[in-house]
Parts: C-alpha cells; sequence; structure tokens
C-alpha cells in the first residue's frame, strides 16, 4: 500500500502546545502526579449565565445548521463588541464567525496566501502562526524579539524583515507565550512602517484582549491606525475572555473581499460553527461582563506570584508581563546547571523528574526558554514552582 502523505502534512508538526497537555493528562490518567502547567486555557468554569443561553438554545431546538459565516445575531454582538471596545465599525458583511481564533487565522491564511507569499511573524510566537502558513504554502518570517528586547519587535526589524514578497504581518498582543503587551507608541511605530508598504495585510490577534494589566487601556494597531483598517484583520473569540476554549467560536472583522474569501474556505470546510456555541457567544458578548473581572484579578495575582518565584530559582530568569496568563522564563542557565542538552530536554527533565509538565520554549520559537500556564489555582501553582526550584537546585 502507499502511505505518501501531502506534502502538506509533511511540512508541519502536530501542535505542541496540545501534544503537552495530552501527555500530561495521559500521565496522570496512568496514575503519576503531574501538575499540568502546559494547557493555554482558563481554568475557570464558564459563566453560569453563558452555559444557560446554550441550554435554552437545545432546548429551543437550535441545533441545526446556520448561515455558514455565523448567525446574523452574533454576528451583530460582534459588530457592537469591536465598536464598543476597539472603536472599529464594521458592517455584517465584513464578519467571519468559526470555530475558535486558531480557525479564524486558519481561513485567513487559506484566504490570503499564494505559494512562496512571506508572513512576517514576531519570535516568540504562538505555536500555530507559522504551521498554518506552511499549510497555505506560505513561507513564515519569523523577527526575534528575547527578553532583552522586552519579547518586543522594534520598527526597525520590521521594515528590515518586509520584502516584495511580504503579504502578511501578525501582531499578537497581550502575547501568547509571553504575556508582553506593546504600548500605544510602539504599535503606532510598528504601524507607521506598515503604512509605507499599502500592500500588506495586517492581523492583529486580539484573543487576549481582556486579559491586560498594563498602565494602558487594550488598543490594537487598528484602532491606533485608522489608516490600516482597511487591509487589517481584526482576530478574537470567545474563548480566553469567558473561559469557552471547548465551544470553539472565534470570529474576524475584516475588509469584505477578504472575509468573503475566508467565508468560501469555511463553506467548504467546517461550514457553520456549532449553532448551541453561537448562542452562547452571543450570550457572552452581550450580556454582564463582570465575569471577566474576577478571572482578571486572579490571573494577575497569579502573576505577581509566579513571576517572583520564578526569579528567585536558581537559573532562571523571568520578565514580569501586562497580560494573558503566561510566563516565559529565560532557562538558559538552569539548562547549563543540569547538564541538560536544550530547552527540549529541560522541559522533559521537569516532567519526569519533577512531575510539572511546561511548553519549551522552541515551540514558540525562542529556544532556550519555556512557557508556564498560570491558569491553575495559587495552591498548585506553589507546589509546581517548589518542585521546579527543587529540579533546578
Ligand atoms: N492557545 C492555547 C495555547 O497556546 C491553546 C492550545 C493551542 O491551540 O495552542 O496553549
Amino acid at each position: 500500500m502507499n502511505k505518501q502523505l501531502s506534502h502538506r502534512v509533511q511540512s508541519i508538526k502536530p501542535s505542541p502546545t496540545l501534544a503537552i497537555t495530552a501527555r500530561a493528562k495521559a500521565l496522570r490518567s496512568a496514575g503519576q502526579d503531574i501538575i499540568g502547567l502546559g494547557a493555554g486555557e482558563p481554568d475557570f468554569d464558564t459563566p453560569d449565565h453563558i452555559k444557560q443561553a446554550a441550554i435554552a438554545a437545545i432546548n429551543d431546538g437550535f441545533t441545526k445548521y446556520t448561515e455558514v459565516d455565523g448567525t446574523p445575531e452574533l454576528k451583530a454582538a460582534v459588530i457592537r463588541k469591536l465598536q464598543r471596545d476597539n472603536g472599529l465599525e464594521y458592517t455584517p458583511g465584513q464578519i467571519l464567525v468559526s470555530c475558535g481564533g486558531k480557525h479564524s487565522f486558519f481561513n485567513l491564511t487559506q484566504a490570503l496566501l499564494n505559494p512562496g507569499d512571506e508572513v512576517i511573524i514576531p519570535a516568540p510566537y504562538w505555536v500555530s502562526y507559522p504551521d498554518m502558513v506552511l499549510l497555505a504554502e506560505g513561507k513564515p518570517v519569523i523577527v526575534e524579539a528575547g527578553i532583552e528586547a522586552g519579547f518586543k519587535i522594534s520598527p526597525e526589524q520590521l521594515e528590515a524583515a518586509i520584502t516584495a514578497k511580504t503579504r502578511l504581518v501578525v501582531i499578537n498582543s497581550p502575547s501568547n507565550p509571553t504575556g508582553v503587551t506593546y504600548s500605544h507608541a510602539e504599535l503606532k511605530a510598528l504601524g507607521a512602517v506598515l503604512e509605507t508598504h499599502p500592500n500588506i495585510i495586517v492581523a492583529s490577534d486580539d484573543i487576549y484582549e481582556p486579559i491586560l494589566w498594563s498602565d494602558e487601556p487594550f488598543a490594537n494597531i487598528l484602532s491606533l491606525c485608522p489608516s490600516l483598517v482597511e487591509r487589517g484583520v481584526v482576530l478574537n473569540g470567545v474563548s480566553k475572555a469567558y473561559s469557552m476554549t471547548g465551544w470553539r467560536i472565534g470570529y474576524a472583522g475584516g475588509p469584505e473581499w477578504l472575509i468573503k474569501a475566508m467565508k468560501k474556505i469555511q463553506s467548504q470546510s467546517t461550514s457553520n460553527p456549532t449553532s448551541i456555541s453561537q448562542v452562547a457567544a452571543q450570550a457572552a458578548l452581550d450580556g454582564d461582563q463582570s465575569c471577566i473581572q474576577t478571572m482578571l484579578t486572579a490571573f494577575k495575582e497569579r502573576h505577581d506570584y509566579v513571576v517572583e518565584r520564578l526569579n528567585n530559582i536558581r537559573g532562571l530568569t523571568c520578565l514580569p508581563s501586562q497580560g494573558a496568563f503566561y510566563s516565559f522564563p529565560n532557562c538558559t542557565q538552569a539548562i547549563s546547571n543540569l547538564g541538560q542538552a536544550d530547552d527540549v530536554a529541560f522541559c522533559e527533565h521537569l516532567i519526569t523528574q519533577a512531575g510539572v509538565a511546561l511548553v519549551p520554549g522552541s515551540a514558540f520559537g525562542a529556544p532556550g526558554y519555556s512557557r508556564l500556564s498560570y491558569a491553575t489555582s495559587l495552591e498548585i501553582l506553589a507546589e509546581a514552582l517548589d518542585r521546579i526550584e527543587r529540579a533546578c537546585a
């Protein structure tokens, strides 16, 4: 039998964040004492008013196909959200609701990229951006910003990375995996570079928007640089804001020609996102937003605790961040102290010897680092950090 697979699938790897999460789960099921700090998902339950809306949808029989691009009601709620929180104005034809923020980005790359088109991705990056670009036969162009640069690229780096083939630039702030956030001035400076390159599409992945404790309120590059809106795509979803990762609802707002093409891809693949989840997402976007504050307060408290602890562990250095729920310590000294080959071996050491699962930084384009998700209780974090401390001693 010919087991030859496509070049596309052979060009990518399985999602490392999902793989580590699955591994921690499997080891726990096998009876091992593993603390999983790999998963990038809030540990809170989905708020009750959102669950009740979904239960009502099931009871009302709202269980059939919907419009491919999302129900008119949910799209209207998305439009209100983007207007209310981001000052961005969209019409229904400029909105596409998909099966999670990940799917929104996937549709974007599939609809936009031709073979060889370059996509600028600042590193550390979320694990799936480069692979989705590769699946669309594009070329990821990685621009690195280490801990010394606060994990943020400069306008000069952006300008230097742009070529005649650049088609898309991805900005993710607050960032997965570092939690750092670009200031308004920094985003405007990046925007000023992009304003001089009129053929580049700008994607702003705002999925961590509400999980933010910087001095400035949230703003994305499109709201700060209005001239980019006509070629900008805002990507967001309900997963992180409302602790709804399993419901799989993301959305994109952008120019109609591009959203229409993304919708075409979706119509030939998943069709509509789950009807029940759409009703839940509408309840989340239109409902009481105080549930976000509860999570935010907890994440900030955990952030302060985790960063302080990490910086007191031998061989680790960690930057304080302004949002999301990740810390991204530099582990190079600890790796060398322990005689480990690299961050992958270091994380393997932590999971097998200390029973703590972290994601190696190389998965995010940043070898020598690792990602710790603090979407778990302070008690569990304290135990995990005690274990890491002992493993690094
Ligand atoms: N975005 C989350 C993470 O980084 C969820 C898992 C994934 O799809 O990567 O862990």
